[in-house]
């Protein structure tokens, strides 16, 4: 991709109504736009990075057996009632009438509506187990939506749900998923621990994955030798006596959720009647657990771990292209190397506009933070390029020829 036809351009001075280090970056980088609180669109850049990430997610749970669909954002209120959630989801849910006087809700999270789908495919214990995830916009009616990408009110989900005739299939199949979850996390560039929640349903607990950040909204308890936290709600005595910690050993950190999983139980299946027949035909509530992951809220996070006074600094795996190309002065030998790095499937974004000075493109390339810049100048001999890593200060000049191995 070349900067002289992006779509977006960075500015230099952050947005006057965003506090979070991720909005504000992001916007300047012109990864996304704001259009109000909570709500951000995708600009290429941002979309790129986005891809990413829900690339990611995908390979690790399709390895797991899961299956991509794509459902419905409308819900309708009687699937709702069913379960009983229909006045407490008011406060978050967006719920509106059509002209007919029918009621409806955005969705901000799926398991009515794909418990009731279910039960056109799931009768007999033969059609058990089963996972299916989508990565879906949810709306939520969010209170402080103030964080950037953290906390939208329209954001995309990654929400899996899994069906078993046995307590003990979800629990295997939980795990399966919760190191799928270590996977994705450490694939995006994040460390994430794995915590101990309040809310499980049919369980002692839910398990959050946390990120160590000042701008977390919530607050975790670490357990460094084991690599696992409990979330403040749930430090108590007893839960700690429960799994044997040391109260005085843990580290407590403010820390951003990423990601959410719950044991359901039948709290779903009853109401909403997805049974199956056994092996002896009996009739019987379907087991059921949820799994989320909010990929805006990953990049978002990503930012606020990863930045220095510069910009942002992308890990390999999610950077919108793996290098930055500079041209100063010398877009014919530019080019020529652009053409080069993307026949040999090199990702890059070259920077060949020529009204802008030295110091505007190297300041362009660290705030937008691919991992690997290149220069091309007049300064250096015919066959050299210059080569630097964000955020390492120090270029070193190179053999033209020598770039591509050198990056592969
Ligand atoms: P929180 O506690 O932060 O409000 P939650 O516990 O309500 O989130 P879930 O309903 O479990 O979140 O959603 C699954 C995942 O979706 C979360 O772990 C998070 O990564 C993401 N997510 C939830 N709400 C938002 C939001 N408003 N904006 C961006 N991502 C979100
Ligand atoms: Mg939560």
């Amino acid at each position: 991709m070349k900067l002289s036809k992006l779509f977006t351009k960075t500015l230099k001075t952050n947005p006057a109504d965003e506090t979070a280090i991720n909005a504000q970056l992001l916007i300047r980088g012109g990864f996304v736009s704001k259009v109000m609180a909570g709500v951000y669109e995708y600009m290429p850049l941002g979309w790129r990075v986005l891809q990413k990430i829900n690339n990611i997610i995908r390979e690790e749970l399709n390895k797991i057996g899961a299956d991509e669909l794509y459902l419905s954002v409308f819900q309708d209120r009687e699937t709702w009632q069913a379960t009983g959630r229909w006045d407490s989801a008011k406060e978050v849910m967006y719920q509106f009438k059509d002209t007919t006087g029918k009621e409806y809700g955005l969705g901000f999270t799926h398991e009515e509506p794909l418990t009731a789908t279910a039960r056109h495919y799931i009768n007999s214990y033969k059609d058990l187990p089963k996972a299916v995830y989508q990565i879906q916009t949810k709306f939520r009616n969010e209170a402080r939506a103030k964080s950037g990408l953290l906390r939208g009110r329209e954001f995309l989900m990654k929400d899996l749900y899994s069906f078993h005739t046995t307590q003990e299939d979800l629990d295997q199949y939980y795990e399966k998923v919760a190191t799928a979850y270590d996977t994705i996390f450490s694939r995006t560039g994040l460390k994430a621990v794995r915590t101990f929640a309040s809310g499980g349903l049919f369980s002692r607990f839910s398990d959050e994955f946390q990120v160590v950040s000042e701008i977390g909204e919530d607050t975790i308890y670490i357990n460094e030798e084991k690599n696992r936290a409990v979330n403040k709600e749930v430090n108590t005595d007893e839960v700690l006596n429960e799994l044997g910690w040391d109260k005085t050993k843990l580290v407590e950190k403010p820390a951003i959720e990423v990601g959410n999983i719950f044991k359901l139980g039948t709290r779903f299946s009853e109401p909403l009647k997805l049974s199956y027949t056994d092996e002896s035909g009996d009739s019987k509530p379907v087991i059921m657990a949820s799994y989320g992951i909010g990929p805006g809220r990953v990049m978002g996070a990503v930012v606020e771990v990863s930045h220095d006074d510069k910009g942002i600094i992308w890990s390999e795996q999610i950077a919108p292209f793996k290098v930055h190309l500079i041209s100063l002065g010398k877009n014919a030998e530019a080019e020529d190397v652009y053409q080069k790095l993307q026949a040999s499937g090199i990702e890059v974004l070259y920077d060949d506009r020529e009204d802008k000075a030295a110091g505007e493109k190297f300041a362009d390339a660290d705030l937008i933070g691919c991992p690997w810049r290149l220069v091309v100048s007049g300064k250096m001999a015919d066959d050299q390029i210059e080569i630097k890593k964000r955020p390492d200060p120090t270029p070193q000049v190179v053999k033209r020829s020598e770039i591509i191995n050198l990056l592969k």
